[in-house]
């Protein structure tokens, strides 16, 4: 992850025709997790309308609680890679919780047969789970969306990253997703997105923003922008070249995180907010 290197040399890397780097701005907008082919094919196509050629779309969901909708697993791949190819999209974040499931991506994508990219994502709930960090690292195929753990230092994150690129997979990103306090929030975590120039500084992962899962709430006061988007604005000043963002056509009756999800009609204003954000600095 570029730490022994000495200065921060070239940051990032290329993967199916996406530039994850220092300058870009990629926006991950998609599904926290799919529930029905209808929902992911709107959500491509509303991203299709906008020019954005990146999404997140979850399969396998890590649930606190095991009594809760735990995602479609490799069922609903062919929606979500059919759909891809369909729309433009080219590259989709996706979390694995287990070994097997980089295979499952890899059978989807070989049916569905559009040159859809994959990037794998490890959760936070899995930050040191050290055997799947492992597997994610002997792969080489696909690139890595590492989030950090949320209990634990952001050393022994930057560790976690470690087990990844030492087994020969540098093509890392790195996601500040918020962090668990004991002092209670009126968000979901505590938000984390100072720590976005520390790990520049210390590494030469591009670094991703998850303002969804750091705030929780979709919800804006009477005469403003959702938190969600402040976060986002605080992210890109501080040099994040990455986003990941819930959004679902019906908040309401998502299976997984509803509250934090925005709406498919908030698209095209999250898309010029953060343009204007970076383009100011
Ligand atoms: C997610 O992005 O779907 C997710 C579960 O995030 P985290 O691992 O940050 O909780």
């Amino acid at each position: 992850i570029g730490r022994h290197g000495g200065q921060r040399t070239t940051a990032g890397f290329d993967y199916n025709g996406v530039s994850f780097g220092d300058t870009s701005v990629n926006l991950f907008a998609g599904l926290c997790a799919v529930d029905s082919l209808e929902s992911v094919d709107s959500m491509m196509a509303a991203l299709a309308r906008c020019g954005i050629q990146t999404t997140r779309m979850g399969a396998y969901k890590p649930r606190t609680n095991p009594y809760e909708f735990q995602g479609l697993g490799a069922k609903c791949l062919p929606w979500v890679f059919e759909s891809a190819g369909k729309h433009g999209i080219k590259v989709v974040a996706m979390e694995v919780t287990h070994p097997r499931h980089i295979d499952e991506i890899n059978d989807a994508l070989k049916v569905a047969g559009h040159p859809t990219g994959v990037m794998l994502q490890v959760g936070t709930r899995n930050a040191q789970n050290f055997e799947l960090l492992k597997s994610i690292g002997q792969q080489r195929a696909f690139p890595v969306l590492f989030k950090r753990g949320m209990g634990i230092t952001l050393e022994e994150s930057l560790n976690a990253c470690e087990y990844v690129a030492s087994e020969g997979n540098p093509k890392i990103v790195f996601c500040l997703r918020g962090v668990k306090t004991h002092l209670g929030d009126p968000h979901r975590n505590m938000v984390d997105f100072a720590h976005v120039p520390v790990v520049r500084r210390l590494t030469r992962m591009p670094v991703c923003v998850d303002p969804s899962h750091a705030i929780g709430r979709a919800e804006a006061p009477p005469d403003g922008l959702p938190d969600i988007f402040h976060a986002i604005g605080q992210g890109l000043i501080a040099g994040a070249s990455m986003v990941l963002v819930d959004f679902h056509p019906h908040p309401e009756i998502a299976l997984c995180d509803g509250p934090q999800a925005l709406r498919l009609e908030q698209l095209g204003a999250l898309q010029r907010y953060a343009s204007i954000v970076r383009g100011a600095y």
